[in-house]
Order: structure tokens, then sequence, then C-alpha cells
């Protein structure tokens, strides 16, 4: 897999609605470094698996929600690095009726095939999974693990985060990445030079990454965060979303995840459109990956009979 993460290309995003108005724009493909692990989710455990194995641990454990591109990614890696894998899940009402929660929900059940064991928790004690106590309980029952916290931000993610962009990106004016805790972004504030701008797009409704964001960079003055694209929250989507992300795809042949990367691109394109960026300029935007929640995403737009995201 680092072979391949090596070799991640700059696929040129060529748009008819864009033509008139001279902006080069480029996707990072990531997501190509591996169809389950996300391109971030990897450089993100990269380290921490290095860590656990250094640590003489068999196991990794994390939380996360029943989607969770994190959760998948986790599953995978422990397969893939002879690691055991356990899951805290989100949700007690999943853990009632395994193979029916597993029967409704690709990703869990991926999760599952490749070894992961699941603890489902209620939402309220979800909320205090990284406390001291709550950990203490998980180390009674499960012994020894290394764990990695919920959406794999730490100084470890973001040290494998720097490594996304090469020394040839330095041609780009702008880089624009989706945000869920802020780890990857932080590792592409501590890579570009300095005149490059770094431009985030938060894929929840918050006002508290930039100092998340804070906490992981050495100098974060280069990145300004778009709040404009969240459809209403995390996870939430729009049927003007969808038939944006059908359309890029129709066009670019590229595909795009409805919680992340579709928003981060329907944002871009909105602000071209809008003359945000002057003539010339050349951005290049990050596909971080998530393809693994197309099909959790489309089940629940079949139930309300909405259209779904092309394969
Ligand atoms: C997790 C994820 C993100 C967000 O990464 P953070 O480091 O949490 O900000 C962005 N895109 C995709 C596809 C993801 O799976």
């Amino acid at each position: 897999m680092s072979e391949v993460a090596n070799k991640v290309v700059n696929q040129q995003v060529i748009l008819k609605e864009l033509e008139e108005f001279e902006i080069s724009l480029f996707m990072k493909r990531e997501d190509q470094i591996h169809p389950f692990i996300s391109g971030n989710k990897y450089r993100k455990l990269k380290y921490n698996v290095l860590k656990a194995d250094e640590q003489n641990t068999q196991t990794l454990l994390t939380f996360g929600g029943a989607y969770s591109n994190h959760i998948s990614a986790v599953a995978f890696a422990g397969k893939e690095f002879g690691f055991k894998t356990i899951g805290i899940i989100r949700g007690d009402e999943l853990g009632r009726d395994l193979d029916l929660t597993l029967g409704q929900n690709i990703t869990l059940r991926l999760a599952y095939d490749h070894g992961m064991k699941f603890k489902f928790v209620s939402r309220s004690d979800y909320r205090y999974k990284h406390t001291p106590e709550f950990i203490e309980e998980l180390k009674n029952e499960f012994d020894d693990f290394y764990l990695v916290p919920e959406g794999g931000t730490n100084d470890l993610a973001v040290k494998g985060c720097k490594e996304i962009l090469k020394d040839d990106d330095g041609v780009f004016d702008v880089i624009c990445c989706a945000i869920g805790t802020g780890g990857t972004i932080s590792g592409i504030i501590n890579s570009v030079n300095k005149d490059q701008k770094v431009l985030g797009f938060p894929a929840l409704k918050e006002n508290f990454l930039h100092k998340e964001i804070e906490k992981y960079t050495t100098d974060d003055k280069n990145c300004s965060l778009i709040r404009d694209y969240h459809f209403g929250g995390f996870g939430k989507v729009s049927v003007e979303l969808i038939t944006f992300i059908n359309n890029f795809k129709k066009e670019t042949g590229i595909p795009l995840d409805p919680i992340y990367t579709g928003k981060m691109m329907f944002g871009i394109v909105d602000m071209i459109k809008k003359g945000i960026f002057k003539k010339g300029t050349k951005i290049l935007a990050i596909h971080t990956g998530g393809l693994q929640g197309i099909d959790g995403m489309n089940s629940r737009l079949k139930k309300k009979n909405l259209e779904l995201i092309y394969k």
C-alpha cells in the first residue's frame, strides 16, 4: 500500500461550467490508495500502526459512528498489518441484533468480516469515551490495546498527513481539503510553502475547528476555513448536493463521497463561479477518499425515495 501511496496522481478537473473562469483545478487522487482505507485515513494510521508495533501491542481499539470511514479503515488496516481490532460504536440499539445490523450496514459488515470486534455503547456513554474512567473500563474488558482516537487524529496522524503534498505540488497557489476533526488539514498546513494558501471545508456545523487546528500546527496563518458548505451538518445532504456529485462523476470520471469531498468540491466550484479566485489561479483539491460511505448514504436516500449516488 505504501507503494501506491507514493504514486498518487493529480488529475485535472475539467468542467464545462468553469471554462470561462480560467482557473486550473486538479484533484489529488488519495482515494486511489485503497478502496476501503480512505486516503487520508491511511496517512493518519501509518505512524500509529508503526507505534503500536513498536509497543508490541496486538490490538488496535478505536471509536466511531456506524458509517464511519475511520472504523472501516482501522478494520482493514488491522487485517493488513496483523492486529486484532476493536470498534467502540455509537448506538447501543445496533448491538441488540448483530445479524440484523450487519445485514443493513455495509460499513460494519465489512469491518466485521475483517475481524473487527464491536462494543456498542449508548449515545450518552459515547460522549465520555475519551475520559480516563471510560478508558480504564475498556482496559479491564479488553486487556492491552493501542488506542486510536475517534477520527484518528493525534500527533502521529498529523505527521502522516504531512506526506500528502509532494515537492511538485509547490506549483499550486491554493490547496483545498475537507475537514472532520482537523488532523488532515493540519498536516497539509505544516507542509505547504509560504506562498501557498490552504482552504479548509468543514463537513460539519462548528465554530471550534480553528482551535483544533492550532493545536497541531506551528503556524496556521496561511489557512482559512470556508464554513458555507456543510449542508446543515455532519452527514446531512441535499438533493442539490447529490445531483452535483452525480454530474461531477459523469463529466470528470471522479467519484466523490457525500460526507466530505462532495461538499468540498461543491464549495470550490461555487467559489470559482462567484469569481473569488483570480484568473490563472492553480487549485489543488485533496481527494481524501470516503467512497466506502456511498452505500450507506444510498440506503438512507432510498428510504426517502431520493436520487441515489451512481457508482
Ligand atoms: C475522515 C475524513 C476526512 C476528515 O479528516 P480529518 O483529519 O478528520 O479532518 C476528510 N475526508 C474523508 C473522505 C474522510 O474520511
